[in-house]
C-alpha cells in the first residue's frame, strides 16, 4: 500500500484521479461524479470537460457550485456552467448603476475611477514603450484604455457589455467592439499589447482565446493581465464563500503554476508574475486572518502579516506580463510551470493539491 501511495504522490494523479489532502494527508480517490441536470436545466446549462486539456477526469474541488479541478494540468474550472449566450444576457447588467463596472456619470468621475488601473499601465511600460497599438479584452467603458491613451498607446477595445461599449466610443472616442475575440479579424502580428483585466477567468474557451492573442501580437507583443489566485489565503481561508469564486461569472480559476503551464503551453513567454491584494479590501482581509490569528488585530502584526502573506504568492490576484516569442521556431520557455517553485500551502481541511 505504502509504494502505491509513494506513486500516487509522485506524479500518477492523472492516471488514478487520486489526491491527498493538503491537511491531514488523506488520500481522495476517484472521480468527481457529473451532476444529473434536469431537462430545464439543460437548457440554459453546459456540463464541460477541462478547458484546456479536454479531460473528463477531476476530482472536487468546491461543493457550492459544480467546480472541479483537472487530474490532468490541475486547472480549477466550473465544470457545470450557464450557457455562454445566457452569460452575455446577463452582461449586459454590468453597465446598470450598482455593478462595479458602471458607467461614470460625468467626465470628472471617468478621469478619476479606480478601474484605470494606472499602476498596473505603469507597470505594462516597464516591459514596452508607449506608442503602438492596444487592444483591452473585456475593456468595460474603457476605463483603462483611457489612461493608456493618455501614456500614447494607440488604444481599442473588446466588449460585450453593449451600453459600456457605447459609452467607450461616444464619449471617449475609443474604438470598442462588441464582437468576441474569436470572431474578429485583426492582422496577425500587429498588436503591441493585449491585456485582460479580471477577463481571462470569464471565458468559456481560454486555450483558443490564448491562440488568437498570440499570433495578433506582433513578435515581441507583451499580453499582461490580472486573474483571481484560487490559491490566495482568502480562496484557502474562506472556501466556499470566497468573494472571487463567484460560480456564474468564473469559469476557470488559475494559480500561479497552472497558469504559467497554460500561457508556456500557448506559446507565452512569461515575463513576470506575482500576486497581489488587488481589489480584495484590506478590512475584509484583516476580518478573515482574525478569525484564526486573534492577535492580527494589532496594525503593526496585520502589516507584517500581510507582507508575509503576498512574499508568500498567497494573494488574492494574480498579475502577469508575458511576451510573444521574437522567433516562433525553436522556442523554448524561459521559465517551465514545472520550474516554478511550488506554493506554499496553507491550513485547510479539504484542500486539494
Ligand atoms: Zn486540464
Amino acid at each position: 500500500m505504502s509504494g502505491w501511495i509513494k506513486r500516487l504522490e509522485y506524479g500518477f494523479r492523472e492516471d488514478f484521479s487520486a489526491f491527498t489532502a493538503r491537511w491531514c494527508g488523506a488520500l481522495r480517490l476517484g472521480p468527481a461524479p457529473l451532476p444529473r441536470l434536469s431537462r430545464q436545466k439543460r437548457k440554459e446549462y453546459d456540463q464541460v470537460p477541462c478547458p484546456f486539456c479536454r479531460t473528463w477526469k477531476a476530482v472536487r474541488f468546491r461543493q457550492t457550485a459544480d467546480i472541479v479541478q483537472c487530474a490532468r494540468c490541475s486547472v480549477v474550472y466550473l465544470r457545470t456552467r450557464k450557457k455562454p449566450e445566457i452569460l452575455n444576457q446577463l452582461y449586459q447588467r454590468y453597465a446598470d448603476a450598482g455593478s462595479h463596472m458602471a458607467l461614470p456619470r460625468t467626465r470628472d468621475e471617468a478621469a478619476r475611477s479606480g478601474l484605470r488601473r494606472d499602476a498596473f499601465l505603469a507597470e505594462i511600460l516597464e516591459f514596452t514603450p508607449p506608442g503602438g497599438q492596444l487592444l483591452d479584452i473585456g475593456c468595460g467603458w474603457g476605463a483603462f484604455l483611457l489612461g493608456a491613451r493618455e501614456r500614447g498607446f494607440q488604444p481599442m477595445g473588446i466588449e460585450i457589455t453593449q451600453r459600456a461599449a457605447r459609452y467607450a466610443n461616444q464619449e471617449l472616442s475609443i474604438p470598442v467592439v462588441t464582437t468576441e475575440l474569436l470572431e474578429t479579424s485583426y492582422e496577425p502580428g500587429s498588436l503591441q499589447v493585449v491585456t485582460m483585466l479580471h477577463v481571462l477567468e470569464h471565458l468559456p474557451q481560454p486555450q483558443a482565446v490564448l491562440a488568437k492573442v498570440l499570433r495578433i501580437l506582433r513578435p515581441g507583443g507583451l499580453f499582461a493581465g490580472i486573474v483571481p489566485n484560487i490559491e490566495s489565503f482568502c480562496s484557502r481561508a474562506e472556501g466556499e464563500r470566497w468573494f472571487w469564486l463567484d460560480p456564474h461569472y468564473h469559469y476557470v480559476h488559475y494559480s500561479l503554476r497552472t497558469l504559467a503551464h497554460h500561457l508556456a503551453g500557448a506559446g507565452f513567454r512569461t515575463e513576470r508574475l506575482y500576486t497581489a491584494l488587488g481589489d480584495y479590501s484590506l478590512q475584509r482581509l484583516q476580518e478573515i486572518a482574525v478569525a484564526t490569528h486573534p492577535e492580527l488585530n494589532q496594525r503593526a502584526a496585520f502589516e507584517a502579516w500581510r507582507r508575509k502573506i503576498e512574499a508568500d504568492q498567497q494573494g488574492e490576484e494574480i498579475r502577469f506580463f508575458a511576451r510573444k516569442p521574437d522567433l516562433d521556431v525553436g522556442y523554448q520557455p524561459r521559465q517551465a510551470w514545472h520550474e516554478i517553485p511550488a506554493i506554499r500551502t496553507g491550513s485547510q481541511p479539504g484542500d486539494l493539491r
